[in-house]
């Protein structure tokens, strides 16, 4: 179905293609486009120490700038990308946007980046993880990947490879969503993971359920006892934040600490300035 409405929508009279199907390849078309032009963006979000309130990294997420829609979040066109070759493509400009952005940011600050399981499992992936580390600059072990259970669920041995070239070289892995998939322990067994990053969907009934709470307990505890760095999503108020903090949760994201945006400029030593200035506003707003 038509996602904003505002679209005018293309007649096609042979009965072979559904509204739905023309609308897919619509959007094709366009990512296409942007792809080619400079309608696609990053946008930032902080992740910050619960202990001491510290930034401590930026996740990547994706945005389309729409010449007609707006700013698109990525559920609205992701799965188009997923469907046909675009995959690659999108996923090297996110990797080699992010390592050029994260290479100017102070040397503390590590930045996140998703990475979708059809990419993952293409030949060239870590060649591609490389080209982006060495033509930034960025350290490899200021990058970390985040991959969906999912993606560890069907993990086929060119997975496995690349996930072991790429961190062979220092680049950690987090398992992102974790405890949604059906996987979780399965991916913790296989994958060299290095962080989990405890779904949303548990933080925002960690407070007022009480199964809920008992199974981020769970999490938590499973995490420390496999020494994993543990991070807690979509914390949006500070009774969440205090919760997490209580029961041993190290770091945290969320609307609470900051909601993802641009960076500030993308010019001179300046940026990373203003970038680690405005987070820790933020994070001082939340937590005082
Ligand atoms: P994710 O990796 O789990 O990213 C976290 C999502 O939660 C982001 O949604 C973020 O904006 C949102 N979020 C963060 N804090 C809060 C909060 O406090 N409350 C609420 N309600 N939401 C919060 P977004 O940006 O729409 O991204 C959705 C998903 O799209 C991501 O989930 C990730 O799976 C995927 N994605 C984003 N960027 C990329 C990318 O560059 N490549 C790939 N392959 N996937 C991406
Ligand atoms: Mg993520
Ligand atoms: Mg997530
Ligand atoms: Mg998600």
């Amino acid at each position: 179905a038509k996602r904003d409405g505002s679209r005018a929508r293309i007649e096609v009279h042979d009965g072979g293609l559904t509204d739905d199907e023309v609308d897919l390849l619509q959007l094709e078309t366009d990512l296409r486009r942007a792809l080619d032009g400079d309608e696609l963006r990053l946008f930032y979000q902080p992740i910050v120490s619960l202990a001491d309130e510290t930034l401590l990294g930026y996740e990547a997420l994706i945005r389309w700038q729409h010449p007609t829609r707006g700013l698109l979040p990525p559920g609205a066109f992701l799965d188009a990308a997923e469907n046909n070759r675009l995959t690659s493509r999108l996923g090297a400009w996110v990797l080699h946007q992010a390592c050029n952005d994260a290479a100017g940011w102070p040397a503390g600050l590590r930045v996140h980046v998703n990475v979708s399981a059809r990419h993952l499992a293409e030949p060239g992936f870590s060649d591609l993880v490389a080209a982006a580390l060495d033509g930034s600059g960025l350290p490899p072990e200021r990058l970390e990947l985040e991959i969906t259970e999912s993606t560890a669920l069907f993990a086929a041995e060119a997975t496995l490879q690349a996930v072991s070239e790429v961190t062979e070289r220092g680049v950690t892995l987090a398992l992102d969503d974790f405890g949604t998939g059906y996987s979780a322990i399965t991916a913790l067994h296989r994958l060299p993971i290095h962080t989990v990053k405890i779904d949303r969907s548990f933080v925002a009934d960690v407070v007022t359920q009480p199964s809920t709470a008992a199974l981020v307990q769970g999490l938590l505890q499973l995490g420390r006892g496999m020494g994993l760095q543990v991070i807690a999503e979509g914390i949006e108020d500070l009774d969440q934040a205090d919760w997490l903090r209580r029961h041993g949760c190290a770091m945290a994201q969320g609307y609470a600490f900051g909601r993802p945006a641009p960076l500030p400029s993308r010019t001179g030593a300046r940026t990373a300035e203003a970038l680690v200035e405005r987070a820790a506003e933020e994070a001082a707003a939340v937590l005082e």
